[in-house]
């Protein structure tokens, strides 16, 4: 089994390809984002350990990179505790699992051999509504076969839309998801981004899929306006 530990921190990444080779894996060691990228593109892994933080290149726009590319080798993500990402965006962004640092060997060595037993799983993970696709893991919106371009918050709304479509949703609601959940600002933005959304996913579409509940909030449906 062939390992790549993309880790800019030298002592760590080389203390963990020790201690995997010892568990007899072969380890290929990358300390930047290009070369870790490189790497993964180049040579048929079995298992990438990806570090978040990484000079050049970050760990998000590699796994991006790669299943961009529909480079599924099981991913497991290294994650900073009080870092700018948490582990739901690891894991939405297309990693398989993440361990969050500090984190033990022997716990490391078993998330890998649950890795690799599970496999290369391509992700079914697009979420259709009508003829509107959202990628999580590609980061792509695409409506009829058209190529939606969306700002990371617009992206935010629009998913948390499809994944409860059909449904009304709150103001509220959408405000703790798609915003920080300690958001103090006004509630107000929630309809501004709503309105950014329809001129891009709708208006040019003649479509109406984003419909206001009155009362209630917002509900994304399959309908043709
Ligand atoms: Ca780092």
């Amino acid at each position: 089994m062939r390992l790549l530990i993309v880790e800019d921190e030298v002592r760590l990444a080389s203390a963990l390809q020790r201690g995997l080779a010892s568990e007899g894996f072969t380890v290929d060691l990358a300390h930047t984002g290009p070369d870790g990228l490189h790497a993964a593109q180049e040579t048929t892994y079995d298992a990438v350990i990806l570090d978040i933080m990484l000079p050049g290149l970050s760990g998000y726009r590699i796994i991006e990179a790669l299943r961009g590319a529909e480079n599924w080798v099981p991913i497991l993500m290294l994650t900073a505790k009080d870092g700018e990402y948490d582990e739901a965006d690891a894991l939405d962004l297309g990693a398989d699992d993440y361990l969050t640092k500090p984190f033990s060997f022997v716990v490391l060595l078993a998330r890998i051999r649950a890795l690799l037993r599970r496999g290369v799983t391509p992700r079914p993970a697009s979420l259709t509504v009508d003829d509107l696709v959202l990628d999580p893991a590609a980061h792509t919106v695409m409506r009829g076969g058209a190529t939606i371009e969306l700002t990371p918050r617009e992206f935010s709304l629009l998913e948390f839309l499809m994944r409860r479509a059909g449904d009304a949703v709150s103001k509220a609601d959408i405000l703790h998801h798609v915003w920080d959940a300690n958001y103090e600002g006004d509630a107000n933005v929630v309809e501004v981004y709503v309105g950014y959304l329809r001129r891009k996913i709708d208006t040019p579409f003649g479509r109406q899929s984003v419909q206001t509940v009155r009362g209630a909030g917002y509900r994304l449906t399959a309908e043709i306006g």
